[in-house]
């Protein structure tokens, strides 16, 4: 048989293009959690449909990115400087970012930003219409049609009016937030009604499947049911798919001799010291700041650990041309500074704080050797990294710690030492704990943890939204 064709449209393509000459382009697979999640999707005939993060505003530029690109399946958006500025840094980033994970919206202190505000929104209600036109154009009957993200909460409804036949789904991968925030965004009621034309809606858990049904129900005044929403007889499906990773990847690589000898070379620099770790994008959700703050704490009151321990801590660059991010940044270095200059000797500093991402098999080198991972996210939709640890500790069988506001908890928390990541007393008690955790129980805990990575995967993730959504729609034909 074949495989059924599925056209998964992103705002970011998985590739990355860099201009090499006037018809040349260098194509890089880029890093992130939804990246990763599809390079494991082999069931059906994908392609992808998104933007390549580049500015091309010339023909020839287009025509032969467009054709570079067609050799990795994907298909290119071409978005101007100013739509990028004021969709994607704008409304997506700066508006429905921070809302989603609870930080509110943007204060404004003048009329005239409140105009940017809907100047922004009609951006990015243009810059959906533009995904929608290349949709058309390569969609063939019988087609899935899955929209990803926050970033296209308006594509489903575009898509439904040019053809109601199209099958179409749309998955968040950031948290649904509790209908008493969500209803403070201006464009509440045309963004819930957008996404509502689809005919499937996926998240990571229960809690942001619930949230998004409170919503219809209290703001659009829809009857939530156990399967979804009802829209005038009219079911939208509503369900949890938590995520997965590709985790024979990870399995895989630490096979590999060049990440042997990396790990080989990590525990002998390392030898004597535990070796804590964190991964992050550096964005305020991570709690990047607390969670060095309660490693400050933990060596504070465990002088003993002072030589013995060491915390890594990856900081990958995000958004660095917005200035909260930059702030963020500063004040990061600067309590990294202080505790290092608190508690670090001639030789050593107990906090090593890398501004740069690592390439995938230095990361899994650096995974496989850490005796307990830190993630303390304020907020997250899912956390990938934790599953990645996870998947490299066969052998080390070390702890996370596991923050109990990412989505992540609600899948890794019977393994993980659970944490509210503002309480800085208990994770500094949590750290203090997962280092003196004794082998049986770290042992017991990580087959727990190991199991559910292994066999919730990010092929089974993607297999079963997808099936989910035929599924719907036959059902939906039959109640007709
Ligand atoms: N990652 C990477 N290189 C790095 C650090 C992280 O490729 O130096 C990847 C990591 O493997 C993971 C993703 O970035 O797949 C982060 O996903 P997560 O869900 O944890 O957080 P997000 O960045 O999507 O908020």
């Amino acid at each position: 048989t074949t495989k059924q064709r599925l056209l998964i449209v992103a705002n970011r393509l998985p590739v990355s293009a860099t201009r090499k000459g006037v018809d040349s382009w260098q194509l890089e697979i880029s890093a992130g959690g939804l990246v990763s999640a599809m390079l494991g999707v082999r069931e059906f005939d994908a392609r992808w449909i998104g933007w390549a993060g580049v500015n091309v505003p010339d023909e020839v530029g287009q025509k032969t990115l467009t054709k570079a690109l067609a050799e990795k399946r994907c298909i290119p958006i071409f978005l101007d400087e100013e739509i990028v500025h004021q969709y994607y840094n704008g409304y997506c980033n700066n508006v429905l970012w921070p809302l989603f994970h609870y930080l509110g919206l943007p204060q404004e202190d003048r009329l005239d930003t409140t105009r940017s505000f809907q100047s922004q929104f009609d951006a990015y209600k243009r810059a959906n219409q533009m995904f929608a036109d290349v949709v058309y154009k390569h969609y063939e009957e019988g087609d899935v049609v899955w929209c990803q993200d926050y970033h296209l909460m308006f594509l489903p409804k575009c898509l439904k009016e040019h053809d109601a036949k199209m099958k179409v789904g749309w998955f968040l991968h950031t948290p649904f937030p509790s209908s008493e925030i969500y209803r403070t965004l201006p464009c509440r009621t045309e963004l819930l009604r957008s996404v509502l034309a689809a005919d499937l809606v996926g998240f990571h858990t229960y809690d942001y499947a619930r949230h998004f049904v409170s919503a219809c129900t209290r703001i659009l005044g829809l009857e939530g049911t156990p399967e979804g929403v009802e829209d005038h007889g009219r079911l939208i499906r509503v369900a949890a798919f938590p995520i997965g990773i590709d985790s024979e990847r990870f399995i895989r690589a630490l096979e590999l001799p060049q990440v042997k000898d990396h790990i080989k070379e990590l525990k002998e620099k390392f030898a004597g010291r535990k070796v804590m770790l964190g991964v992050d994008r550096l964005d305020m959700i991570k709690g990047i700041p607390q969670k060095i703050l309660a490693f400050e704490n933990f060596l504070e009151e465990n002088p003993d650990w002072r030589d013995e321990v060491v915390l890594i801590q990856i900081a990958v660059p995000t958004r660095t041309d917005v200035p909260k991010y930059q702030e963020l940044a500063s004040h990061v270095h600067e309590i990294v500074a202080r505790i290092n200059g608190r508690f670090g000797t001639l030789t050593a500093v107990p906090i090593h704080h890398l501004d740069r991402s690592l390439d995938f098999h230095a990361l899994c080198a650096l995974y496989a050797v850490t005796d307990v991972a830190l993630v303390t996210s304020l907020r997250d939709g899912m956390n990938l990294v934790s599953y990645e640890y996870v998947a490299c500790q066969a052998s080390k069988k070390g702890v996370l710690i596991l923050s109990e506001f990412a989505g992540a908890a609600q899948s890794l928390g019977a393994g993980a030492v659970l944490v509210n990541p503002w309480n800085i007393t208990e994770v500094s008690a949590s750290i203090a704990y997962a280092l003196n955790m004794p082998a049986d129980e770290r042992e017991k805990r990580h087959q727990f943890n190991f199991k559910h990575v292994t066999t919730h995967t990010s092929q089974e993730w993607a297999a079963t939204f997808v099936s989910e959504l035929n599924d719907t729609i036959v059902e939906a034909q039959l109640r007709r």
